[in-house]
């Protein structure tokens, strides 16, 4: 705690306040019932507030009636308590705890509250069934986990907020009632009474109004967010998240990562954990893809992908020789020297499966050839190639992937990244932050054969716009150890531009009207160049946590069924009120 508690009649100290040099003074703490030891005659009590955790003692002779009352007191009971600040004697103290060198000897107690049995111990970082915290959650941000890390993730919030304060952004609020909004999530949808039959959408991000800020000359402007987008929840990715927001006007690139540069170092900075300094290396999304199979690589371990088109040209194969002619690509990783059974093998294979491939090509190198079920289809001469781009030598386990360009590489990216993990090459005490960049601008929907923007519509890209598969989009995306934590782009600030790319992407000027009219016509009217990005903070404060799961640095999460087992939303709604929005259920 920065700041001591104003005296009152519970507490006029913090119990962690309460050291060595407070010895002899008077004080008063107020908290939780921590634990409670009986020792023959004295009644410890370890107290807790946010601070931490202060000993008291309770002495049967000197204050017979308080020590009567210490006996009745339980675990989570809620307690004031003043007396004399003592020393320990040097074989009691606690060098874990802050207070550990004293103790505070009572002289008066007050009980605020009984508490209950709480459903599960408070008091040890023991596992708990997240079902069972997430419904008693009061009772678990009691617990020192998840005090620290919504501390954590106030001072993230705070550093934030001091950096783009002193850099002259504005923060500014929009709206949550509002229209659709195309980062390509379903909309969570909200029915409007006054007009029955229309839904306000919950924003998947505020993209539009910040543009319009900067049309409305605001020039800076930044959002610690919530945004929605009715999606399954995961491990980094839930229903309602927080996004730092911001848009600058009159920028490039360079300009807004410079900005988001300053911020994060300065988060990272603040909280202790390390990452290089800046500037941040740029990736462009064809290095990323191609070297570790991933938009989001992480680059702290090896294993990269080696394409091995050039070592098959010509090959009799035909796995390999039919992919090649159709365009795709044969690519290989070289996982070192690893004996894996069959089993593990096979695992692979259907980890590459679900990762859309085909199959998997896997082989032993060992002095007379290769040990693998495809040896006997391809020639000597092939394996020696494949090896030396590869430089696998006797022993190393090479595996091999045909496909189309992006499936091969998703698969190989999601091989590289188990074998990762499972072979511990992964430096986890290491961090490592990369912007990608040079997206592709659209990629192919082959299903409804049209293009979709990469990142969303409102991006701005370099190259021929007649040539829609050659454009790369001016967006950038922040990758820390392997995970995205931020995105964003340059926007097209020129009406004409705009209106061209909705059409390139099947959306026709009067959709484009329907749904952004408000957008375009305010491009009308002389919009300044201007870009921006947004953070995932739960995912950051997450990933500077260490902790897997970024419900444990939200206070109030979903479960993983979207649902709250905290107050039991969603719910039911009683007839009246649906006929009152115009709704009946089917
Ligand atoms: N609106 C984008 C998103 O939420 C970020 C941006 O382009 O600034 O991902």
């Amino acid at each position: 705690m920065k700041h001591p508690p104003r005296p009152n009649s519970y507490r006029d100290a913090w119990c962690a306040e309460l050291t060595a040099d407070r010895a002899g003074s008077q004080a008063r703490v107020a908290g939780w019932v921590h634990r409670r030891r009986d020792h023959g005659g004295l009644i410890f009590i370890d107290l807790r507030d946010r601070s931490g955790l202060v000993q008291l003692v309770f002495h049967p002779e000197t204050a017979p009636e308080i020590h009567r009352q210490a006996h009745g007191l339980r675990s989570e009971d809620v307690m004031s308590a003043s007396g004399t600040v003592v020393r320990r004697a040097p074989e009691n103290v606690n060098p874990a705890l802050k207070t550990g060198e004293i103790e505070l000897s009572v002289a008066q107690v007050e009980i605020l509250a009984d508490s209950a049995t709480p459903p599960f111990p408070l008091d040890d970082g023991g596992d708990v069934d997240e079902t069972l915290r997430l419904r008693h959650r009061a009772l678990d941000l009691r617990r020192a986990p998840m005090r620290d890390a919504l501390e954590l993730r106030h001072q993230v919030v705070a550093t934030i907020r001091d950096v783009l304060d002193e850099r002259d952004f504005l923060e500014i609020e929009t709206p949550f009632l509002t229209r659709s909004t195309p980062e390509g999530a379903r909309d969570f949808l909200v029915p409007a009474r006054q007009q029955p039959g229309s839904f306000y959408a919950l924003p998947q991000s505020p993209q539009l109004f910040k543009q319009l800020l900067m049309i409305g000359g605001l020039e800076r402007y930044y959002q610690i967010v919530r945004c929605f987008r009715d999606e399954d929840s995961r491990a980094d990715r839930t229903t309602e998240f927080t996004q730092l927001d911001l848009e600058m006007a009159f920028v490039q690139e360079d300009d807004v990562l410079e900005t988001m540069e300053a911020v994060m170092g300065a988060v990272f900075a603040a909280v202790g954990f390390d990452v290089p300094s800046q500037p941040w290396p740029r990736m462009t999304f064809a290095e990323a893809v191609g070297r570790f199979g991933s938009d989001r690589p992480d680059t702290r371990f090896g294993l990269e992908l080696h394409d091995l088109g050039e070592a098959l040209a010509g090959t009799g194969f035909q796995v390999f020789s039919r992919v090649l002619a159709d365009g795709g690509v044969v690519r290989g990783i070289n996982a070192g020297r690893r004996e894996l059974p069959r089993s593990e093998l096979d695992g692979l294979t259907e980890l590459a499966r679900q990762h859309g491939a085909r199959g998997l090509v896997w082989a032993f190198v060992e002095p007379a050839g290769w040990r693998s079920p495809v040896a006997k289809f391809l020639t000597a001469a092939e394996i020696a190639a494949i090896n030396e781009r590869l430089q696998a030598s006797d022993g190393d386990l090479v595996l091999i992937v045909a496909d189309d360009q992006i499936r091969a590489g998703k698969a190989l990216g999601a091989l590289r990244l188990e074998l990762g993990e499972r072979f511990g090459l992964i430096p986890h005490d290491r961090h490592d932050i990369r912007w990608v960049v040079e997206f592709p601008m659209f990629l192919r929907n082959e299903e409804e054969g049209r293009w979709e923007a990469e990142h969303h519509p409102f991006t701005a890209s370099t190259g021929d716009l007649e040539q829609p598969a050659t454009l790369l989009s001016r967006s950038y995306d922040l990758v820390l150890d392997g995970s995205e934590i931020g995105g964003g782009s340059i926007r097209n600030h020129r009406l004409d531009i705009q209106e061209r790319i909705f059409e390139l992407i099947g959306i026709g000027p009067e959709e484009a009207q329907a749904r952004f009219g408000f957008l375009l016509d305010a491009l009308r009217f002389g919009a300044p160049p201007h870009g921006g990005i947004a953070m995932g903070i739960d995912r950051i404060v997450s990933l500077i946590a260490g902790r897997e799961n970024i419900r444990e640095v939200i206070a109030f999460p979903k479960a993983t069924s979207g649902g709250d087992p905290l107050t039991g939303a969603p719910a039911p709604v009683d007839d009246p009120q649906l006929r009152e929005l115009g709704l009946r259920l089917r």
